[in-house]
């Protein structure tokens, strides 16, 4: 079976910035499996991994356009401190869940305080960034339908619910 739609795919990986540091490998978090097409990877290397078989390894450096999205600087705003968490001591590189006006829930990271202003960053922290990534295929299993119904991986490695 080679990886296409809807395949169950095991993968070793590592990820880089472009030309610089390390920033995760699956060496630290166990081999990866996802759920191909349903967009539980970046689309740059789902679209790399297409009619590769176990054994395969695939480099591919994928821009931000096809990766985690470019960096949108609305989504860097500063609120008063008093606006935080009170019980915490607000730091650079702490991470938040914060309610938009629409109501929606999403994770921001603090990357500036001045004073009493604080400046949240709400892009993902690897927006804006191209990234090299080097991958081996471990593993390739059809979907079973729980699981293409619930548009990720079951069992080990995956979710349990
Ligand atoms: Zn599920």
């Amino acid at each position: 079976m080679k990886i296409g739609q809807d395949a169950v795919v095991t993968i070793a990986y590592s990820v880089r910035e472009k030309g610089g540091d390390l920033i995760d490998s699956s060496d630290e978090t166990g081999d990866f499996p996802y759920l191909h097409g349903h967009e539980n990877i970046v689309p740059g290397l789902e679209e790399a991994l297409i009619g590769k078989d176990v054994g395969d390894t695939v480099s591919v450096t994928v821009p931000p356009e096809k990766g985690y999205g470019l960096r949108d600087e609305a989504k860097v705003f500063t609120v008063p401190k008093s606006h935080m968490p009170d019980d915490e001591e607000i730091t650079v590189g702490m991470e938040f869940h914060a309610e938009d006006r629409d109501g929606s829930i999403r994770q921001v990271t603090v990357t500036k305080v001045t004073g009493d202003q604080v400046t949240l960053d709400a892009n993902h922290a690897l927006a804006g960034m191209t990234l090299d990534f080097a991958v081996e295929v471990k593993a390739i299993r059809a979907a079973t339908p729980d699981e293409l119904d619930h548009g990720h991986v079951h069992g080990e490695g995956g979710h349990h619910h």
